[in-house]
């Protein structure tokens, strides 16, 4: 492996950016028409615009991506999170064209895709899934049949969801009549399959999440959880590691499991197995095949660069480390920090960054994709940065994530950074103890 074509944009692909340069790879981003002034573009060793803003014609066109991968002689493709990561035709094709996909095979990205399927292989791996659909729903009939039998309320998800979209609540049988077409129509306009699939609703679960490196001869170690509880209309907003609700018993048989499950999935590179964990009981939820959002805290307490060991494993050198040798240190919390005004529901906020001068000193990260003067976009995610900090403890972690955000400067946009200090003050959130829904208790989940 020697040059890295980077199929993605923003903080992400600065990140990968930088992993290649630690590991002497060359880089080649991409850019659409709306991203010529990115930070990324900056960055790599060279940069070729791919089209106009509309991903499909962009970020997400398969053919123009691959020819540009062969015009400038790349041999890899880093396909960060989101857009085509976890898109199996996409790492069908560089497969073919003997160009190396970061990440797992497309066999494997195929059976994961399909969450029923992926159900399925936890199921069979002896791990417990939420009651609900073993294959999608075919009618709404069906949908009420099942419903009943799991028992309100229930969740309706698009198969083809992800980032927290297309999952509806359904509180009894007259709301899923209700919503059934429309649940449908949007996960079709969304997602590009109508397939709805339920399962029951739990009421105040956390979000927790095992971290896996497995490598293309069959090692695969775990790098514990991340908690990511903090959620608003089940989008992460605030994650960290380890969680301040598991005991050692949990945390052993969640890790467990996800490697189960990662094993029958045969697995390569980095990948994360998500779980709701209610009191004793816990789920299999998914598995995000690719690297997440909130890798850095990870990276902080367990002292590896993730991001470089995707690359590894994609070059084909086996894992550098057993499962004996790898030890979690400390506390680390991740705050998204969004152009998104939070007392305006949210409203996403682009606009110019007048000023900006992220935070530093000791256990402060910062992932950005930003810089002074530049004009956030209106056509992408709405995430600016991940304000990452560590601390030997949660307290001192939480000491030290409210010191960084209030040395934050962004001006010109409204961003997220007011909610993370409120949280940070909030005494539920400090003492551990907020569910996925905390932060929508408010507002209708
Ligand atoms: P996505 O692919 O969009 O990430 P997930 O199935 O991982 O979808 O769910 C996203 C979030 O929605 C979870 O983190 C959780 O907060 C919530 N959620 C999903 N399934 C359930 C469930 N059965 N009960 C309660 N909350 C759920
Ligand atoms: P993580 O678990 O890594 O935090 P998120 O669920 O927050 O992942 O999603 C990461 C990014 O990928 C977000 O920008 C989200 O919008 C995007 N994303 C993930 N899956 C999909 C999907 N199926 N369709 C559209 N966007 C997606
Ligand atoms: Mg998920």
């Amino acid at each position: 492996m020697r040059r890295v074509l980077i199929a993605n944009r923003g903080e992400i692909a600065v990140r990968i950016i930088r992993a290649c340069r630690e590991l002497n790879l060359e880089t080649v981003a991409v850019y659409s028409e709306a991203d010529a002034a990115s930070l990324h573009v900056r960055m790599a060793d060279e940069a070729v615009a791919i089209g106009p803003p509309p991903a499909l014609r962009s970020y997400l066109n398969i053919p123009r991506l691959m020819q540009v991968a062969v015009d400038t002689g790349c041999d890899a493709v880093h396909p960060g999170y989101g857009f085509l990561s976890e898109n199996p035709a996409f790492a069908q094709v560089c497969e073919a064209m003997g160009i190396t996909f970061v990440g797992p095979s497309s066999a494997t990205l195929r059976l994961l895709g399909d969450k029923i399927a992926a159900r399925d292989l936890a199921a069979r791996a002896g791990v417990p899934v939420v009651p609900g659909s073993a294959r999608p729903l075919v009618s709404l009939e069906e949908a009420c049949a099942l419903a009943r039998q799991v028992g309100y309320p229930v969740l309706l998800k698009a198969l083809a969801g992800g980032g927290g979209r297309g999952i509806r609540l359904v509180r009894d049988e007259e709301g899923l009549r209700r919503r059934w077409e429309l649940a449908a129509e949007e996960a079709r306009t969304a997602f590009g399959s109508p397939e709805l699939y339920l399962e029951k609703y739990l009421e105040h679960p956390r979000h927790i999440e095992i971290q896996v490196l497995a490598d293309a001869r069959g090692n695969l170690v775990h790098l514990g959880e991340r908690d990511c509880s903090l959620q608003r209309r089940r989008q992460k907003v605030l994650e960290e590691c380890p969680s301040p609700a598991l005991d050692e018993g949990m945390r052993r048989t969640l890790a467990r499991a996800a490697l189960r499950i990662m094993r029958a999935a045969r697995y390569r590179g980095a990948g994360t197995v998500e779980f709701l964990v209610a009191g004793d009981a816990y789920y299999f939820l998914e598995v995000n095949a690719r690297i997440q959002v909130e890798h850095p805290v990870t990276e902080m307490v367990w002292g590896v660069d993730l991001v470089q060991e995707q690359l590894r494993i994609a070059a084909g050198q086996p894992l550098r480390f057993s499962q004996g040798e790898l030890r979690p240190r400390g506390w680390a919390l991740e705050m998204r920090i969004c152009a998104e005004d939070p007392d305006e529901d949210f409203l996403p906020c682009p606009g110019t960054l007048v000023a900006y001068r992220p935070p530093g000193g000791p256990g402060v990260r910062v992932d950005d994709g930003v810089y002074p003067g530049w004009t956030i976009p209106p056509h992408y995610d709405s995430l600016l940065a991940k304000l990452t900090v560590w601390g030997p403890t949660r307290q001192e972690a939480v000491a030290r994530a409210r010191r960084a955000l209030l040395e934050y400067v962004i001006e010109g946009v409204r961003t997220t950074i007011p909610l993370h200090l409120r949280l940070l003050d909030d005494p539920f959130f400090r003492r551990g103890e907020a569910s996925t829904v905390y932060l929508d208790r408010s507002a209708d989940p």
